[in-house]
């Protein structure tokens, strides 16, 4: 085989030599590469297709032990949002070219492969981007609003999905006021908030603790006032007073303000209440709040065992059969506060 010898200046005969290549772009990949040599001069030659095919098996390699991404990742990530290479290039901020050179096998730095790899695994990052790149005019409204008003919709879907969850417990525990909603027209408002507030200041706290917290909130607040705060009724359960028809479920769900969370225990699954901290202390008048704190820094240190047993002691619950409602005439009676 003969190939033009820059140095001889002519066409001449050539030898293949291997050599190892231990590293590439800073990554170990021990591999090997054939060079091109003038059987005259000795000097290395350019030869295309040899250097095509070292180049195929040493950018293989360093793919694979530097987790580079492929050129498969890049274009199931324009599909996902049905972009061009055009438009994705202008969201990254990279050169004209790149997502081109990339999607037919270019070899993107490692340090451009993880940046890209971060937004195919953080939808949120990615959406991050997209409106930084509209703000700064490198894509126009047309692309924007493909890609950001499908994020919309799912956000509209997830808060859809929580009124609704309202909605439903309004319509099954709302009623006008009477003795065993403490007069009290059902607030689910202030409810999540009371509850994300109580979960701030109360650790592990537990659906099953909560369930009592409030009935002890509403129950003081109708002895000292005569009117509870949440508007919930509440009925006898084996473990106390409990939310009635165990609407807690819902309740629990709501997660703007609090999340829950469930734990495995020796005693089987336990539902924990966690504040996301936002809870809004306008929702509930000063003389609530003092209600709230006082039966906070009651319970707080007892565990949830120790909490059921003192609602046991309540006439509330021990003048009640079973599923009973419980009425607020019991209020009067309360041990828990004189
Ligand atoms: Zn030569």
């Amino acid at each position: 085989m003969k190939v033009y010898c820059p140095y001889c200046k002519k066409e001449v005969e050539y030898k293949i030599e291997k050599r190892d290549i231990k590293d590439f772009r800073g990554i170990e990949i021990n591999t090997y590469e054939n060079v091109a040599v003038c059987k005259e001069c000795h000097q290395d030659l350019y030869v295309n297709e040899i250097e095509e095919k070292n180049n195929e098996r040493i950018y293989e390699l360093y793919r694979e032990k530097a987790k580079i991404i492929k050129p498969q990742d890049i274009i199931d990530l324009r599909e996902k949002y049905d972009i061009s290479q055009r438009e994705l290039t202008a969201i990254l901020g990279f050169g004209k070219m790149t997502i081109n050179r990339y999607e037919r096998g270019g070899v993107p730095t490692k340090a451009q492969s993880d940046y890209i790899k971060l937004l195919i695994d953080n939808n949120d990052k990615f959406i991050e981007k997209v409106k930084e790149a509209h703000k700064n005019g490198r894509i126009n409204d047309k692309t924007y609003g493909k890609i950001v008003s499908e994020e919309l919709n799912v956000n509209i879907s997830k808060e859809q999905i929580q009124d609704n969850i309202r909605r439903y417990l309004k319509l099954v525990l709302n009623r006008r006021p009477d003795i065993y909603n403490g007069y009290k027209v059902l607030d689910i408002e202030k409810i999540e908030n009371i509850v994300s507030y109580i979960a701030s200041k109360v650790k592990n706290l537990t659906i099953t603790s909560l369930n009592k917290y409030l009935w002890y909130i509403d129950m003081l607040s109708f002895k000292q006032r005569s009117v509870a705060i949440t508007g919930l009724t509440y009925q006898n359960q084996k473990f106390g007073p409990t939310i009635i028809d165990k609407k807690y479920d819902e309740l629990s769900l709501l997660d703007d303000k609090y999340i829950r969370e469930d734990i495995e225990t020796e005693n089987g699954n336990t539902t924990k209440i966690i504040s996301n901290g936002n809870y809004d202390l306008n929702k509930i008048s000063y003389a609530e709040k003092e209600i709230i704190d006082t039966i906070i820094k009651t319970l707080k240190n007892k565990t949830v065992t120790d909490i059921s047993e003192l609602s046991h002691k309540e006439e509330g619950w021990k003048k009640t059969k079973r599923f009973e409602r419980i009425s607020f005439d019991y209020a009067m009676d309360l041990n828990i506060i004189k």
